[in-house]
C-alpha cells in the first residue's frame, strides 16, 4: 500500500536538519579572500555567533563571497549556503534574496512570494521560524552581506 502521505513535514524537516548538518560539517567558501572589495563582520551575541565576510565584486556581480568565523549548526550553514547562493548574483538579486529569507524567517506567511527568486535550499532554515533565538544565528551571514554590500564599516549585531 502506498503512504498516504508521502511528505509529511516530519520527513521535510528531518531532510533539513541533514542539509543543516552537512553544511554545518563542511561549509562550503569557507575561507578569507585576499583581495576583497567588500567585507564586514557579524556578531550575534546571543549565542556567539561570529563571522566576517568577503566579497569580490566586479560589475555589480558577486564573483566571490567567503566567510570565516566560529558558531552554532544554524549559523556556519546558513553563512554557507547563503555565500554560495549569492555568487554570481547581481547586488540588487543579492540583497532582494536577503529579505526574501529576512521575510520568511520573521514576517507572516508569503509576505514576499517572488517567483523571480530561487531560495531553494535555503528554505532549509525556515524550521527556526519557531524559536526566535535561532532566527538570529540563521539570519547573521545575511546581514552581513546587507552590511556588506552597503559598505558599512561597522559590525553589525543582532542586538
Ligand atoms: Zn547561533
Amino acid at each position: 500500500m502506498m503512504n498516504a502521505h508521502p511528505d509529511t513535514s516530519e520527513d521535510i524537516r528531518d531532510l533539513y536538519r541533514e542539509l543543516i548538518l552537512d553544511h554545518a560539517k563542511s561549509p562550503r567558501n569557507f575561507g578569507r579572500l585576499e583581495d576583497p572589495t567588500h567585507t564586514a563582520e557579524g556578531i550575534n551575541p546571543l549565542c556567539g555567533d561570529k563571522l566576517r565576510l568577503y566579497l569580490q565584486v566586479s560589475d555589480d556581480h558577486i564573483a566571490k563571497a567567503r566567510f570565516e568565523g566560529s558558531g552554532c549548526a544554524i549559523s556556519m550553514a546558513s553563512a554557507s549556503m547563503m555565500t554560495d547562493v549569492v555568487q554570481g548574483l547581481s547586488k540588487s538579486r543579492a540583497l532582494a534574496h536577503f529579505e526574501a529569507v529576512r521575510e520568511r524567517l520573521t514576517g507572516t506567511d508569503g509576505a514576499i512570494n517572488d517567483a523571480s527568486l530561487d531560495l531553494g535550499k535555503l528554505q532549509a532554515l525556515e524550521g527556526v521560524r519557531d524559536y526566535p533565538m535561532r532566527v538570529k544565528c540563521a539570519t547573521l551571514a545575511w546581514h552581513a552581506l546587507d552590511s556588506a554590500l552597503r559598505g558599512q564599516m561597522m559590525p553589525v549585531s543582532t542586538e
